[in-house]
This record gives C-alpha cells, structure tokens and sequence, in this order.
C-alpha cells in the first residue's frame, strides 16, 4: 500500500487488480524506473545502451516487491540491468540450448521424442536478466497470432509420438483468454496429445491475471499441467498465494522451476524457505536449473556444488516433497541432465555402501 501510495497515488483498487492495467504501466525504460528505484551508476549505464538486447519491463505489482534503494536486493537484481549483461562470458552463447537447430518449424522446439515446447509468444509481463531465451524474447517475432501458431500445430499433428506439448515462450499466460482458449482447444483436439503443459513466471509477478475467468477457461483442457517459475520467498505474498489457490482448485497441478543465482537464492535458506513456501501454496517443487550459459549471465552462475549444497542440504533434513531434482540443461541442446549428489558411495563384499542424510554409512546387498 505504501508503495501504491508513494508511486502510482489515486490509483483505484480496481485498476491495481486489473493485470492489463499493470502491464499498461509496466516499467520499461531509465526514466520509469527512476521514478521508483534509487538507480546506481552501474544500472543507469546499463539503461542507457542503446542495444541492449533483452527488454526491461517490471509490473508495478512486482516492483513494489522490490525496496528502493538497495541494489543488492534479490528480485531487483533479476529486473534491472547491469552493465556485466554486457559482457561475454566464457562458453556463454545466445543460444546456449541449441533451440535452434532442434526447431524443426518456427515456434517448435522437438529436442525430447515424445515432448515438445511451443513457443506460443515472445512477450513477457517481466523479463529476468537471466532469461536463456533471450535471442527472442519480446523482439516481435513469435508473436501470438493464430496465423503464426498454424505451422507448429500442423507439425504435432503430423507427428503422433508426441503426446505431451509445453507450453512457453515468452509467457504463454499474457495472452488473452479468448487466444489462449483456441490454441489450447487445438491442441486438445488433436488425439495423440495426452497432456498440456504451460510454462510461466505469472503466478509470481501479475498474480492479478490468474482470475476466475481464466481458470474457468484453463479447467476445460485436463489434463493440464503448470510449470511455475519463482526465484525467490520475496514473490510469495498473499496475491501470489490466492494465484495459486485458484490454479490448484481448477485442478491444475502446479509445479515449480527455480533458476539458481548467484546472490539471489543461491544459500540453503533462502532455497529452503521458498521450498516449503511453495508447498504451501501447493506448488510441487520440480526443477532447480544450473544457469544456462546465455550471453551476459556469468554475474548470475554459481559453481555447480552450489546447487549439490542445497540438494543435500534438503533430501532428508526436511518434506520429500520440498526436494526438487537439480539439472543442468546440457549446452548445445542434450536435454536436462540430473546431478546428484552421490549417495551410493561405493561397495564392499558384494554390498552397496550408502550414505544418508546425516553421512553416516549403510550397506545394502546389491
Ligand atoms: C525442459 C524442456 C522440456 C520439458 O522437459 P521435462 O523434463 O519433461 O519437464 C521439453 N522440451 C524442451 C526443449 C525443454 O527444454
């Protein structure tokens, strides 16, 4: 409410709720975001490249998340740029998932056999610095037309091993209901699809979109599935929470992804407590992701015994269900990997030996 009050005075509740009037006021550009953030020298040089290749845009909701004046704060440093997106680091790419090879038409991505990503729209409500698709995100070229998504339709149609269609973008929950509703109704239509997946970060940062409309909508295409992307506790406020609430009670199981970053959620308790957050809201947590080496994300990678910390740190010391599996995307497009820690340790006499949670040794015959 503060904020409210400081940043956007005689804004009605009814505008505030409304997610088409957050994304109307979004924050894009030095000056925006001036207006609300004590910006450092380092951001304001960021803001002013001229070519910067992945868009800015905060909704005022998931700004007034983020406190003004400290620029080590987590969700800021996902949302505002640094003059280090600039730099190359070593092995980072623009494509770093070779989606690009594995498209076989624009908006697919067929990397799985029986899986494949649509990339249904460019457009984001929020873009995260780190995003690894940033060579085309918010660029116009995978817009949401009906027209556009025609070609990647007829390739699942033609293609009867997949049975399981994600998805993603861009975010595929800025799109109008009515939009969504056909393309959702196709995919439904074709007999080979088993299962419907959307990806998307709205839950945590235009909570206001997940209505009751929209999930009436949704409901009509079970089995549907969500991948929910949150980065960190601060996103669990009680718009979130209700978000989730009506997702779960249309019957869409929810789980999450969380990118791991370096200084945002990189510690054991930060991870845990959104772990047990998620819960909560009756998220599963699925996925934690090992940074993808995209352009300019070096600030953001931690070693990956970093996420191997964290994993142990969790399996046995809490729920089972707060555990999610750590992967990492492997470079060039081989899929996500697993890594785990090790706990089969070695053998003796024809036996297992077993380490568990408080590293004390067990043998099991194997
Ligand atoms: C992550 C991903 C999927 C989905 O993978 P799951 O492990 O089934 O969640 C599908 N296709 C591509 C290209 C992906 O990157």
């Amino acid at each position: 409410m503060s904020f409210r009050a400081a940043y956007f005075p005689g804004v009605s509740d009814e505008d505030w709720s409304d997610w088409r009037w957050q994304m109307r006021n979004a924050l894009k550009s030095k000056d925006d975001l001036g207006q609300v953030f004590d910006l450092t020298a380092d951001e304001i040089a960021a803001l002013d490249k001229p070519n910067g290749h992945l868009p800015v845009s905060v909704t005022p909701y998931y700004a007034s998340l983020i406190p003004k004046d400290d620029s080590s704060d987590p969700l800021r440093r996902t949302m505002i740029p640094v003059m280090q997106e600039f730099v190359a680091g070593e092995g980072e790419s623009d494509d770093p998932l070779g989606e690009q090879t594995h498209s076989p038409v624009p908006g697919i991505v067929h990397t799985y056999k029986d899986k494949v990503l649509f990339l249904a729209t460019d457009f984001c409500a929020t873009y995260c610095r780190y995003c690894t698709r940033a060579r085309l995100v918010g660029s116009g070229g995978h817009s949401a037309s009906r027209e556009r998504w025609g070609n990647g339709l007829q390739y699942i149609e033609s293609h009867p091993g997949i049975r399981d269609v994600l998805i993603s973008g861009g975010d595929p929950l800025t799109i109008a209901d009515d939009k969504l509703d056909w393309l959702l109704g196709r995919l439904h239509g074709i007999e080979h699809i088993e299962i419907i997946r959307i990806g998307t970060k709205i839950p945590a940062v235009l909570p206001q979109r997940i209505t009751p409309e929209l999930c009436d909508m949704l409901r009509k295409y079970h089995p549907l599935w969500m991948s929910v992307h949150f980065t960190h506790p601060n996103e669990c406020t009680s718009e979130t929470e209700d978000a989730c609430a009506l997702l779960a009670d249309a019957g869409i199981p929810l789980c999450s992804q969380t990118v791991l970053l370096k200084g945002v959620n990189d510690d054991l308790e930060t991870m845990r407590t959104l772990m047990h957050t998620l819960l909560r809201f009756r998220v599963k947590p699925y996925y934690l992701l090992q940074c993808d080496l995209i352009t300019g994300s070096s600030h953001f990678r931690t070693p990956v015994q970093a996420g191997l910390d964290i994993i142990k740190g969790l399996h046995g010391h809490t729920t089972g269900y707060a555990v999610p599996t750590y992967v990492i995307d492997a470079p060039g497009g081989g899929g996500k990997v697993p890594v785990s820690p090790d706990y089969v340790v070695g053998e003796k006499d024809g036996k297992l030996l077993l380490l568990n949670h408080l590293g004390e040794t067990y043998t099991y015959p194997k």
